[in-house]
């Protein structure tokens, strides 16, 4: 966030977001707006807008928007200050000089160079071990088996640690101290008897870098039965594992040319698929898909293809990450390789075994993800109604998170057929479910526009921009609480709370409080075109409210009197009714 008086600030007051823009989107002039190709989704028709006084952009289409050190964040792939500096240079604003950090920062920007260095020559001495010693030779065979060759090797930055416990601490301790050594997690200490050792012994090593391509951790696979397999850094002030995507430092631009992302488990996963020729692959790193990565994702691309393991803990992980990726929007396929022989496949021994080709046109069939989930109700047992129970609601949570819903409907009928269930039962226990979490349901772009009543939008849209009345009209809103139980309340109630703030009302930063689904909706109000507005007409949009208000009311009242006519309370609610039909006709 642009903090006022902030560098951030400056800049984003003075840079002309449609000359910005302008430089990554042909923009026209279209009424107040500028509509242009979206550059966030293909498209034929303009559905992008930039608002040259609110300072925003939006998409109608794939419902993306915000100010223009977002657009920049998501052109360029970069991070907030980053954006910031880029934006200060096209508009030909002075980039002030790394200001002076308070010594805490400094010391912890210090600390965390000093760690990725260490990793660079941890790296550089991994390599030379595979390359020109003994157990190197060794280590090589076994790559050279799994069919990792010469330029494999050093494409990926393959590396081996040797076997004496020692060997990297000795190599790294005469530059670095030992509170260092630990702390980048390269190094162990004993805890009996203190000692410093090697985290990995007799391993192979396997580079993580992060996102722009530093190495910031190791993963290492044991080259004989040593346990755990597959041993990786800890957590360090460089590396945290939630929030890294192994290859994804290598695969930003296959990901963005071909907007997918093949996601895989494990770096050997990875490697295979990347010397496949599919550079468009990452690897979660761990059984399950964090949050931060999936945000890192979606930054690249909203479709992902998803190929785990098919043992138990790569089904269970398969079905985890898909609820997170639907969750934010991602549109799921789900490949599961076929066994090979007896032996269950992982896209490395897949791709191995059967070759690319075969992988190439599996991915392409890669069904979508519902289908990939009836497979796997069907291996349930079906024959009990029991069974069949427990397979309709091992399906239902990610059916309804379908957000289309005509698509839900015919997802209904399948499950229906393939399940032999009753299919009113399923649609009745599908719109059940539906309406207890209708909020979660995610509504698709082309539906957000009619969610709203004319009244509605036009009372957002002056509390946005009515700089003479919106006070005012905040606190009438807010005294009456007229906007509750309305689609909108969210919106209303963040507008609100910004006018009654005193400072500017700005659209970014309401949005950012918002859901996504209630943010497009802001903005789509924002960008209509729309006459200049009076307090007059405030007023008859809080009339209008609050006769919906009243009716609401009023059937809330009569539903309390048919539902218990015997009730003590009887008398007061009929005497409620009578007040709220006099003010609804006294309305008219
Ligand atoms: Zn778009």
């Amino acid at each position: 966030m642009a903090e006022a008086g902030s560098f951030a600030d400056r800049v984003k007051q003075q840079a002309d977001i449609v000359r910005v823009v302008g430089e990554y989107v042909r923009l026209k002039k279209s009424g107040q707006n500028f509509t242009g190709l979206c550059p966030f989704h293909a498209e034929k028709s303009p559905s992008f807008a930039v608002h040259p006084t609110k300072q925003i952009y939006h998409c109608f289409g794939c419902g993306v928007g915000g100010d223009v050190f977002k657009f920049v964040m998501e052109m360029e792939k970069c991070a907030f200050p980053e954006a910031i500096r880029i934006v200060a240079e096209k508009c030909g604003i002075a980039v002030p000089r790394q200001k002076e950090r308070s010594p805490e920062e400094r010391k912890e920007n210090h600390q965390r160079s000093v760690l990725v260095e260490m990793h660079r020559e941890a790296q550089t001495f991994f390599v030379k071990q595979l390359e020109g010693t003994l157990e190197g030779k060794a280590a090589r065979a076994y790559l050279e088996d799994r069919g990792l060759d010469k330029d494999a090797i050093s494409q990926f930055g393959i590396g081996y640690a040797p076997s004496g416990g020692d060997a990297l601490l000795r190599h790294l301790k005469s530059k670095y101290n030992e509170k260092l050594l630990v702390e980048s997690g390269l190094v162990s200490r004993d805890q009996s008897a203190g000692r410093l050792f090697d985290r990995f012994r007799r391993r192979i090593t396997f580079p993580i870098s992060n996102e722009s391509g530093k190495i910031v951790a190791f993963g290492a696979r044991a080259l004989g039965d040593d346990m755990p397999k597959y041993l990786n850094s800890p957590e360090t002030p460089v590396y945290s594992k939630s929030n890294v995507l192994y290859h994804m430092d290598r695969a930003k631009d296959a990901l963005r040319r071909q907007d997918f992302a093949i996601l895989v488990e494990g770096y050997m996963d990875a490697i295979a698929v990347a010397r496949a020729g599919i550079s468009n692959v990452v690897a979660s790193c761990g059984t399950s898909l964090a949050e931060p990565q999936i945000k890192l994702l979606g930054r690249f691309t909203k479709r992902v293809i998803v190929n785990y393991d098919p043992d138990t803990a790569g089904q269970s992980a398969t079905e985890r990450s898909l609820a997170l990726l639907l969750e934010h929007d991602f549109e799921v396929r789900v490949l599961a390789l076929p066994p090979i022989g007896n032996k269950k496949a992982d896209p490395d021994l897949f791709i191995r075994e059967r070759g690319k080709e075969e992988y190439l046109k599996l991915l392409k069939d890669a069904p979508p993800y519902v289908d990939y989930l009836i497979v796997r109700a069907r291996q349930m047992d079906l024959t009990t109604g029991e069974g069949k129970l427990r397979a309709v609601n091992f399906l239902m949570p990610y059916v309804q998170r379908i957000p289309n819903r005509i698509l839900r409907s015919e997802w209904a009928t399948r499950i229906a057929q393939q399940l032999r269930v009753d299919e009113p039962v399923l649609r009745a226990a599908l719109s059940k479910a539906a309406t207890e979490r209708r909020s979660e349901v995610r509504t698709q772009p082309e539906l957000v526009g009619r969610a709203a009543k004319p009244v509605e939008r036009r009372l957002i849209r002056m509390l946005a921009e009515a700089e003479g009345f919106r006070v005012e009209l905040a606190k009438q809103l807010q005294n009456a609480r007229l906007y509750q139980g309305l689609e909108t309340e969210k919106i209303f109630v963040a507008l609100v709370i910004a006018s009654l703030s005193g400072q500017p009302v700005q659209a970014t930063e309401v949005g950012a409080v918002l859901e996504d689904r209630d943010r497009r909706l802001l903005f789509e109000i924002l960008f209509e075109e729309a006459n200049e507005p009076t307090w007059e007409e405030a007023m008859s949009c809080i009339e209008a409210l609050q006769h919906r208000h009243a009716e609401r009311e009023l059937a809330d009242v009569q539903r309390s009197i048919e539902a218990n006519p015997a009730a003590p309370e009887l008398r007061g609610l009929l005497e409620k009714k009578q007040e709220l039909m006099r003010r609804l006709a006294a309305a008219r």
